[in-house]
């Protein structure tokens, strides 16, 4: 090393020291509060594509003062709800925080298992005598139980580590439209408190609690859903100034029992087995989680001391009205433009309780949304809908035909089939195997672009979506194939969801990423960046250390 060289390398570890020093000191004093806001569903475009039609306060507030990185994308393949939540909270891959899906299935208990179904830890009832909503959510429709915990979630979250750095002193919190989203979130030493489709109140389970705390227990007995009934789902503005004011009427939309494929769309009266459903899929349940979370950061006293709190709010609006109308629908702009009020309202009362200066806000989404695929196809990109027996059929011919087992698909739920490990080992066949000439055939079906088995061949190392499939693995919790549609073709049961996310494509995986907080130099980026970012950024603002599993790397334009 030549002498400029030595002294270059002095000069940037002295500076290193520097910046790595003024971090520490900057949060320690300054930072409050953390907000970890989640929109549940929002791919980064559509914030592109509505804001000339956002008012002061709320994602103006952001896009103007933050750092706003617009080329971040999820790096798995299985672009699901708890997927991308787990992976905001702990910073790393399901292969290593387990959450592989929404649901899997448990081989050893031969049944379907939700992500975060717990039946050791039930609901807290919040009323006597709950009568039973409607469930039109395809994964939480398959959990047995109420019983909700983050026991299965396999690293550990910034909550967690914020609990541990500040000896049980922070305050810490996770609340959303979805089960999925508080839980992950508040992870496995915070509170979390999410929405009931069953009664329209914020509920939570005796992992978290006794009983309700009073503030929440008075606010569930407002029953502040009912304030809705017989009312409807209102366009905000005039519907000449939206952009998709004619993408309304659309045939493909799901009619879901009287809620409609135009606006106004009504909620009907409370009491309605559908009611507290179709205030979910509408503006009104951010509203609700905002007014809840209110009420939560005044009782609570968030923000108050010199130790961090962490609140977690996940809006799960925009994602409900994406899979029943779809991401370019008018439903969708207007469900983005009543959530920009509503983080304004948010923004605002943060100001005002615990200071925005002293908050470090941080916003990205769990997954994108893909488009709708008679909307592709009326466009003129033809794809279609594919049905969960056509693979079934598909794998168990190749399982008869070729190895004479009969029914070699022992499971299939997207996007994991698996096989009857007990029938393979009987006809003394090696499972790999059988997988490979499975996944072979599954690939000349018309929609599916990639089956991958568990053990890659090297034929299939050059595709990058392979690796988005490794990182999804987990062992004992995937299947044996993953499959992989075509872009925009569909792969579920068919029912009341319309449209879908969960591909390993650039629509699902594209998400916004924002920083906005106290010394935070205001900055736009298409540098591409990943969501397991987030959670180790937040760790060296705070000078902590990142989570277990955490693989990310903390955004450097943070801390300029
Ligand atoms: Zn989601």
């Amino acid at each position: 090393m030549n002498r400029e060289k030595k002294l270059f390398a002095l000069i940037l570890i002295l500076a290193m020291h520097v910046y790595h020093g003024s971090a520490q000191a900057q949060s320690k004093s300054d930072t409050r509060l953390v907000l970890q806001i989640t929109i549940d569903g929002l791919r980064a475009d559509l914030l592109d594509r509505y804001q000339k039609n956002f008012d002061k306060g709320g994602f103006r507030y952001l896009l103007d003062k933050g750092v706003v990185y617009t080329n971040a994308h999820y790096q798995h393949a299985n672009t699901e709800t708890i997927v991308g939540h787990t992976t905001l909270a702990t910073g790393t891959f399901p292969s290593i925080h387990g959450m592989v899906g929404n649901v899997w299935y448990d081989r050893e208990a031969g049944e379907l298992s939700y992500n975060i179904e717990d039946p050791k830890h039930p609901l807290i009832p919040t009323r006597e005598n709950i009568s039973k909503g409607e469930q039109v959510d395809p994964s939480q429709k398959l959990s047995r139980t109420q019983g909700r915990s983050p026991s299965a979630i396999l690293a550990t979250t910034f909550s967690d580590t914020l609990a541990a750095y500040y000896a049980g002193r922070s305050k810490i919190f996770g609340v959303s439209g979805k089960d999925r989203s508080a839980v992950a979130m508040a992870g496995h030493v915070g509170k979390a408190f999410w929405y009931s489709t069953n009664t329209g109140d914020m509920v939570t389970s005796t992992y978290y609690y006794k009983d309700y705390p009073k503030w929440a227990k008075q606010w569930n007995a407002q029953r502040k859903a009912e304030q809705y009934s017989g009312k409807a789902w209102k366009l905000l503005n005039d519907k000449s100034s939206y952009m998709l004011a004619d993408q309304d009427d659309r045939p493909y939309e799901t009619d879901l029992k009287g809620y409609g494929r135009v606006f106004p769309h009504p909620f009907g009266e409370a009491g309605g087995k559908l009611f507290p459903t179709k205030l979910f899929i509408s503006p009104v349940s951010d509203k609700l989680l905002l007014d809840f979370s209110k009420q939560l950061i005044k009782h609570e006293q968030l923000g108050q001391d010199n130790v961090p709190d962490y609140l977690s709010i996940s809006f799960s609006a925009v994602d409900a009205v994406n899979h029943f109308f779809g991401p370019s629908s008018l439903e969708n702009e207007d469900v983005v433009l009543q959530l920009d009020r509503t983080l304004a309202d948010l923004f605002k009362y943060i100001d005002k309780t615990v200071g925005l200066k002293k908050t470090l806000i941080v916003l990205s989404a769990d997954h994108g949304m893909a488009d709708m695929p008679e909307y592709m196809t009326e466009l003129g990109y033809k794809v279609g809908r594919l049905k969960p027996e056509q693979i079934i059929n598909a794998a168990n011919e190749v399982g008869k035909k070729q190895f004479g087992i009969d029914k070699v698909v022992r499971f299939f739920f997207r996007p994991y089939l698996y096989l009857d490990e007990k029938k393979i080992a009987k006809a003394k066949l090696d499972q790999a195997i059988v997988e490979q000439a499975i996944a072979t055939k599954l690939t000349e079906n018309e929609g599916i672009a990639l089956a991958v088995p568990r053990e890659i061949s090297l034929s299939q190392f050059s595709n990058p979506a392979v690796h988005q499939i490794k990182r999804n693995y987990h062992p004992s919790r995937s299947g044996d194939i993953y499959v992989a549609q075509q872009p925009y073709w569909f792969l579920l049961e068919s029912g009341p969801i319309a449209v879908m996310h969960g591909s390993p494509w650039r629509y699902d995986t594209h998400v916004p990423i924002i920083f906005v907080g106290n010394k935070i130099k205001a900055k736009k980026t298409s540098r591409l960046v990943h969501p397991v970012d987030v959670t180790p950024t937040i760790s060296n603002f705070l000078g902590m250390t990142p989570p277990s599993g955490a693989q990310g790397i903390p955004l450097t334009e943070i801390f300029q």
